[in-house]
């Protein structure tokens, strides 16, 4: 009865031995899959442009005694290419060191009022250019934050405003101060994004319209990394949208980490 008793004992060890190692390795392996997911999507995405500078290159080569103006359009589209994937890299190395945690945060006083200016006078003659009005209303409101990271986050999402809306429509953004946080609005009058993709338009890669998106010059990776940057300020990121009239995203950030 012993004996059988102690193996009994064992076996009921090992069996929960395996089910609780197993089940630690839940997370370590949906990890694993997501990194696997990533670099597969990465690869595809950088194909595109190498094979497209690799066969205009090889055109050019077959034809030495043309002139630049006669391959313009080879050479622009190489440049168009070589363009995209470098910023295809940036976004990809941004989001690599998130993932390793390599990426801080280096958080000072940042005055977002004159930010948010700074950032809408840079886009200004950009909108201009397409006939978009961009209007701006910022209440004085400091935050704890990363200078540099949260420049990037309001240049995302200015740059899909513009790129997302039509000549003569409108983008607006406001900054509002509250006692502890402060919420920006980024709201254009664009194409918007159906409700099929509204849920995902955070994930990476992930563009709406694909087409559009593509021509546009996307990566797919903006709002993901948009999204990193609000959530490393403690902060929360919101996106309400009506196709064919607009969309708004909301931030609240808190004043203090
Ligand atoms: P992309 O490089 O394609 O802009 P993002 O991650 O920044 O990638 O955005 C993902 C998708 O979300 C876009 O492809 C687009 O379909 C949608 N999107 C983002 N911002 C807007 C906007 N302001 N108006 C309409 N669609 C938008």
């Amino acid at each position: 009865d012993l004996v059988i008793g102690c193996a009994a004992g064992v076996l009921f060890s090992v069996l929960i031995g395996f089910f609780l190692a197993g089940h630690a390795l839940v997370p370590i392996r949906r990890s694993w899959n997501k990194q696997q997911q990533f670099v597969a999507d990465a690869s595809h995405e950088l194909r595109t442009p190498t094979a497209v500078i690799l066969t205009r290159t090889e055109l050019l080569f077959r034809h030495p005694q043309h002139t630049i103006e006669e391959e313009s359009q080879n050479i622009a589209l190489i440049l168009k290419e070589s363009k995209r994937m470098g910023r295809l890299i940036d976004d990809l190395l941004t989001l690599a060191r998130t993932d390793s945690n390599q990426l801080q945060i280096h958080t000072a006083p940042v005055p977002l009022h004159l930010l948010l200016q700074e950032i809408t006078e840079q886009f200004e003659l950009l909108a201009e250019m397409r006939s978009i009005q961009i209007h701006s209303q910022f209440q004085p409101a400091e935050i704890e934050g990363d200078d540099n990271r949260l420049r990037q986050l309001f240049i995302i999402l200015l740059d899909n405003a513009l790129k997302f809306t039509p000549p003569n429509g409108s983008i607006k953004l406001t900054c509002h101060n509250s006692p502890h946080s402060v919420r920006v609005l980024v709201k254009d009058s664009g194409c918007g994004i159906s409700p099929d993709d509204l849920p995902h338009v955070f994930e990476r890669f992930y563009r709406g319209d694909k087409s559009r998106s593509r021509t546009e010059g996307g990566t797919g990776l903006g709002l993901s990394i948009a999204e990193w940057i609000v959530l490393a300020h403690k902060g929360t990121i919101h996106v309400t949208s009506q196709e064919g009239s607009g969309t708004e995203f909301q931030l609240i950030f808190p004043k203090k980490l």
